[in-house]
């Protein structure tokens, strides 16, 4: 995926400040790369994924200006809102929210990828819709390693079927796995629900899925996701700041 220009000069040119947008990305790209560096993995092949949800289009086109490419979204109106707004900038839209069946059609039709696959009906409503002009909608499945304190997802169990029932859809392309651990655990018991998602895409991949996406870590554990192999880490808060808006819905 384009991640767009990698900042480089942030310091203040001229007297003026970098604008506050492109330093919380300064910051979060140099907390990546130090993870990168402890995990003695190339920082380039982690990618960043910035959630906008509950932002404005103005607030995405700031940190567009800083180089930012990729973007995440979870509510299906604010992001077709959203995506029409920003229609003249050279984006690349994620849907990494819960996807219900009666919204496929509109994911299908504005998003590169989907994070949140947990349904066999919802891959086949998605490939099914998938316009024939655009190229297959790059997907992961999601996994749900935190047992009962996550409501979405797939348990590991489930995952081996799921995947085999994507890969035989024309519309999608299986990328690899996304999850959400439960929130508020620390480092340890964080690097180890990221290491049970990284364990079955292990298995997938023993099984013959040519799979190369981890989707994990959020603004507060993306060190530990980088330790155990996370690809692109989906930040928000550390990004657009602290969500005090409802969705855009
Ligand atoms: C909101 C959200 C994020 C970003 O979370 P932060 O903690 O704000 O970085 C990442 N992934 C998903 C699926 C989300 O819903």
């Amino acid at each position: 995926m384009d991640n767009g220009p990698e900042m480089r000069e942030l310091e203040p040119v001229s007297g003026r400040p970098a604008a506050p947008a492109c330093a919380r990305l300064q910051a979060v790209r140099a907390r990546m790369a130090e993870a990168a560096r402890q995990a003695g993995r190339d920082p380039d092949s982690i990618a960043l994924l910035a959630v906008g949800k509950t932002f404005g289009a103005a607030a995405v086109r700031e940190l567009a200006a800083c180089g930012q490419r990729a973007f995440g979204e979870n509510y299906v109106q604010e992001a077709v809102d959203k995506i029409a707004a920003l229609a003249d900038l050279p984006l690349e839209w994620h849907f990494i929210g819960p996807v219900q069946s009666n919204k496929t059609r509109p994911i299908a039709e504005h998003f590169v990828w989907v994070h949140s696959l947990d349904r066999a009906k919802i891959a086949e409503r998605l490939s099914a819709q998938r316009p024939a002009h655009l190229p297959p909608l790059q997907v992961c499945i999601e996994v749900n390693v935190s047992g009962e304190t996550s409501k979405s997802g797939v348990a590991p169990a489930g995952v081996p079927a799921l995947a085999a029932q994507v890969a035989g859809l024309p519309g999608l392309v299986l990328r690899g796995l996304m999850a959400i651990p439960a929130p508020g655990a620390g480092p340890a018991a964080q690097r180890a629900a990221f290491g049970r998602v990284r364990a079955v895409f292990d298995e997938l991949v023993a099984r013959g899925h040519a799979l190369d996406t981890l989707s994990m870590g959020m603004s507060a554990d993306l060190e530990a996701a980088i330790l155990e192999g996370a690809t692109i880490v989906r930040i928000g808060t550390a990004l657009f700041g602290e969500r005090t808006g409802k969705p855009h819905a």
